[in-house]
Formats: C-alpha cells, sequence, structure tokens
C-alpha cells in the first residue's frame, strides 16, 4: 500500500522571516490555521476513502515552521492529530520547519504526540546561497538539526531548493551530496519560482536574477534524482504541485516537471549503456512500469538518441529493475 499524507497547511504562522522566494498563502492557497474540527473533517474524508488503510496514512502539518509557532497552539493541533494516532486512525503525524526551530525541548514534545518524520526546510547547504535567500539559518544549523532529530529516532526528511538566488548547479550538486551524508531519509527538491510580491520578484524585476528554466531545472533535476537514487534516499517529492496563477511570475513551474525529470534521468542512464554503440538500431529493454519515462515525454528520448544514429525500439521487460536498462540488437 502506498503511503498517504492527510496534508493541512498552517501558512507563514511562527516565521520571522521572509525568504527571499517565499509567499507561503500563494503556495498553499490556505491563509488560515486549521482548527481541531478541520482536522476531523479531513481525516474522516481521508478514513471513509476507498482503500484506505491507517497503518500507511500521516497526518502532516506541511507549509510553514511548524515548530516555530507559538507552543500554545503548537501542541492545540498536535493534541487535535494524536488523538487519531491514537485510536489507530492514521500511523503517526509528520511535520516540516526550519532547521533553527529544531532543540531537544521541541523535540520531546514532537516525541510525545505521536511525531514520526520530521522535514527540514534545508534549501542550500552553501552558506552564500543561503543569506542571499535571506533564509536566516545556515549550513551548520542544519547540520545541527538532523544530527538531533536523528538521535531522537525520527524519520528525517531534508527538502532542497534549486535555482536559487546566487545559486549555480555545482552548488545543488554539492547541497545533494550533503543531504545524503547526513543520511536523510527522504528528500523533496522544488526548482524554484518567482511569486509576486516577494523579494526574489523586486531582484527579478531588477534584472539581477534570472530563474532557472524549465529545461534547466530538469536537467540539473535528472542528476539530483540519479544521486539520491544510488545513495538510497527516497526522493518523495520533485516540484510543486500547484502555484495560484495570479501570483506566479516566472521560473520552473511545468504540470510534468516530475515526469520530465524521471524521463531525463532515464536518458542519463540509456546514455551511459550505450556508451561506444555503433549507429543501428535497436531494442532497448525496461523495467514495464517505466516504459514511458524510458521513452520520455513527448518521445523526446527516442527523438534524442535518433539524431545520434541510434534508433531504439523500447520494450517492457518483466527481468529489468527501475532505472536499469538493457540494449539488444534489433534482429
Ligand atoms: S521560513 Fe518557510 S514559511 Fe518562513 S518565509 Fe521562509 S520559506 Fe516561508
Amino acid at each position: 500500500m502506498k503511503h498517504a499524507n492527510i496534508a493541512l497547511f498552517v501558512p507563514h504562522l511562527g516565521c520571522r522571516h521572509q525568504c527571499s522566494f517565499c509567499d507561503q498563502r500563494s503556495i498553499t492557497g490556505t491563509a488560515g490555521v486549521p482548527s481541531a474540527a478541520e482536522i476531523e473533517k479531513a481525516v474522516q474524508i481521508a478514513a471513509g476513502s476507498e482503500n484506505y488503510d491507517p497503518k500507511s496514512c500521516q497526518i502532516a502539518f506541511f507549509g510553514g515552521s511548524f515548530t516555530a509557532i507559538d507552543r500554545k497552539l503548537m501542541l492545540k493541533l498536535l493534541q487535535a492529530a494524536y488523538r487519531y494516532v491514537l485510536d489507530g486512525t492514521v500511523s503517526g503525524i509528520r511535520v516540516s520547519t526550519r532547521p533553527d526551530a529544531i532543540d531537544d525541548a521541541v523535540l520531546d514534545v514532537l516525541k510525545a504526540h505521536g511525531v514520526q518524520a520530521i522535514e527540514l526546510g534545508a534549501q542550500s547547504m552553501c552558506d552564500d546561497v543561503l543569506h542571499k535567500n535571506k533564509r536566516g539559518h545556515t549550513a551548520q544549523d542544519v547540520e545541527n538539526a538532523c544530527a538531533k532529530i536523528k538521535r531522537y529516532g525520527f524519520e528525517l526528511g531534508l527538502q532542497m531548493m534549486t535555482g536559487l538566488y546566487g545559486d549555480t548547479d555545482e552548488k545543488a550538486v554539492y547541497t545533494a551530496r550533503e543531504i545524503i551524508r547526513l543520511q536523510a531519509d527522504t528528500v523533496r527538491i522544488y526548482p524554484t519560482v518567482v511569486l509576486k510580491n516577494t523579494p526574489l520578484f523586486a531582484l527579478y524585476q531588477r534584472g539581477d536574477y534570472r530563474p532557472q528554466t524549465v529545461e534547466e531545472a530538469i536537467e540539473l533535476g535528472a542528476k539530483l534524482l540519479q544521486l539520491f537514487l544510488k545513495a538510497g534516499v527516497k526522493v518523495i517529492r520533485f516540484g510543486l504541485h500547484t502555484v495560484e496563477p495570479d501570483s506566479f511570475v516566472a521560473g520552473a513551474f511545468h504540470p510534468c516537471l516530475a515526469e520530465r525529470a524521471y524521463s531525463r534521468l532515464y536518458r542519463r542512464v540509456i546514455n551511459a549503456a550505450a556508451t561506444n554503440l555503433p549507429h543501428g538500431a535497436y531494442r532497448l529493454l525496461v523495467c514495464p512500469a517505466d516504459l514511458s519515462r524510458a521513452i520520455g515525454y513527448k518521445r523526446e528520448n527516442i527523438a534524442f538518441f535518433k539524431e545520434q544514429g541510434l534508433d531504439f525500439a523500447v520494450c517492457p521487460d518483466a527481468g529489468i529493475k527501475p532505472y536499469d536498462v538493457k540494449i539488444l540488437g534489433k534482429g
């Protein structure tokens, strides 16, 4: 059974910062704090859905800086959610927060209220990028928070962004390697988008910031996905689910961004397998579930290799693992 989240957004609450890129309200589309009644309603809707599995479902407080909000309010939200952990309706709770809002006291509270996973918005492991984007924390803060979260036995999730102001592909790769070194269990990768009324928007308007194109985000994303895949870090999100059209100005947002990045990852895998292959027609065996990813968005992988003189007929083969391929002569 696939993991599922009952997602509740806690926008901007408790956040003393204004990160260059952030307008939480535009990203979440929610302006208020969830009430106990709203939490109950969300749980009931999820629990009443077909194939609902309590063992694989968590209540997730996303969006803001959960452990930085007013402590009484944080406790209220946790208590409202924890009753569903206690009665077995969900398996646990996950929260997302800032690296500098983690200490032993808060981890004790989370542990006592059924929290299983903590996701930290690391965004970058390069101090100059963090500083330029007004994150208000350092890479060392991320490292310290990760060590504590691991010591308490929580599942550790890290979120990183690409294409931030002052960021480069090399710095993003470094960030990914640091995330692997810090032993994250999961990672979310978000290419930056420019939203109205953010500091990044002002930089963009002045011509001081150029956002990644969709193509650049896909190309870099494929490289990062490959690193995490090799290291066994589970990528649970690539790209924003949605942005409000009224707020979106520019940047790497595309409804199929994740699919396209995974397809590009396949292109890297095929490319490596096809090194020194003479021009000609071949059968490319791939894991059946990944057939469309191997072929590529609008068949772009097929077209890419055709231009290099390699004519691939992509065939499903149950013996091939995901992100592996086998090339055979066409005969
Ligand atoms: S810390 Fe999080 S919620 Fe606060 S401004 Fe930055 S990204 Fe937004």
